[in-house]
């Protein structure tokens, strides 16, 4: 939008960071500026630069110098990633920030907002950013009335960021967004001096100030489910009971959770338990349902055991889990079972 960009390059403020096309240093701002305020972080941004002028440098240096040029700032994962990302880059990449978002997104810490800022201003590659200004902007623009902290909130408002990106020019454009959100379309947004005010829904219909809607989801419970695994020749056992805590109404694998939040009631014997947590095997797979964040494992249990699982019992051939344990989580751990069987 023409309104936007020129509004943009007549009033930004004039920040080191914004006024290079050079990859690394956009990275590094944006990396920077992730959980900290532009004031705040200027001066470290400066000294980093100084020491840290290019990837190279970044790559040859210590952890602990990183962390000392960070202080201030907190958060100290991230001075460690950029450094990982930095070395990566140097293998991976011969030393250049690509241009090439699946690359990029493979960089140690580069996630999506930091993939899309670096690409769209140094390399003008259409892509939309989305960090919390810009969902602030759009909700008011589009009267996006959705909680905005759903995952599905995120992608619709990607796809809008998307649509109404300059694709001509994709970094003054983002840029603008991100300045917008900073200084005009602020929590109490000032209409009067914003570019985008005659075509802004969220100011025809005096409804901005009360959007973006933000709803807090209940915060996740991280739990280790390890899945029980009795076998009997190549087959597995499945049960089904209405007193545990998933798959109330299905058959699945018998389970056993663990968590530091929680407290979790079982009925199993202590020899059991130590049992489970002796075999246990933690997957890389992840899964979540309704409010936990699940962490997937197993553990090969012997059959002697089998008389502590309560519920329907039956037992199946290993080939037929997806059909008998209708769960995404079955399909993600066959292999483990296969592999062992
Ligand atoms: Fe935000 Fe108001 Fe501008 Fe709309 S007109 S984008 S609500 S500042």
């Amino acid at each position: 939008m023409k309104e936007l960009r020129d509004w943009f390059l007549s009033n930004h403020r004039k920040l080191k960071f914004r006024e290079t096309k050079e990859p690394y240093k956009i990275w590094v701002s944006e990396v920077m500026l992730q959980q900290t305020r532009v004031s705040a972080m200027l001066s470290s941004y400066e000294r980093f630069m100084e020491k840290f002028p290019n990837v190279e440098s970044l790559s040859n240096s210590t952890e602990e110098e990183v962390v000392s040029l960070w202080k201030g700032l907190g958060y100290y994962s991230r001075a460690l990633n950029l450094r990982k990302g930095a070395i990566y880059i140097t293998e991976k990449f011969d030393g250049k920030f690509p241009n090439d978002i699946n690359k990029a997104l493979s960089i140690p810490g580069v996630g999506q907002y930091t993939a899309r800022a670096v690409l769209s201003i140094a390399y003008e590659n259409p892509l939309a950013v989305l960090d919390g200004n810009v969902k602030r902007v759009l909700s008011r623009y589009f009267l996006f009335k959705k909680n905005i902290n759903q995952t599905n909130a995120h992608k619709e408002l990607q796809l809008l960021a998307d649509q109404f990106l300059n694709k001509e020019n994709p970094g003054d454009h983002n840029q603008a967004m991100m300045e917008l959100g900073a200084t005009i379309c602020t929590m109490e947004p000032r209409c009067a001096v914003c570019p985008l005010q005659n075509s802004c829904l969220g100011f025809s219909t005096k409804e901005a100030s009360s959007l973006p809607i933000k709803i807090k989801e209940k915060p996740k419970i991280d739990i280790e489910l390890i899945f029980l695994v009795f076998r009997k020749e190549n087959k597995l056992l499945i049960t089904k009971s209405k007193n545990r805590r998933f798959f109330k109404t299905i058959y699945a694998i018998p389970f056993y959770i663990i968590s530091k939040d929680l407290d979790f009631k079982n009925d199993f014997s202590q020899e059991l338990k130590n049992m489970i947590l002796k075999n246990r095997i933690l997957t890389s797979k992840k899964h979540s349902i309704t409010h936990h964040k699940i962490q997937l494992g197993y553990s090969e249990i012997p059959i002697n055991f089998e008389n502590e699982i309560s519920g329907e019992k039956k037992w199946i051939e290993i080939d037929q889990i997806e059909h008998e344990f209708p769960s995404s989580i079955s399909k993600k751990l066959k292999t483990f079972f296969e592999s062992k069987s």
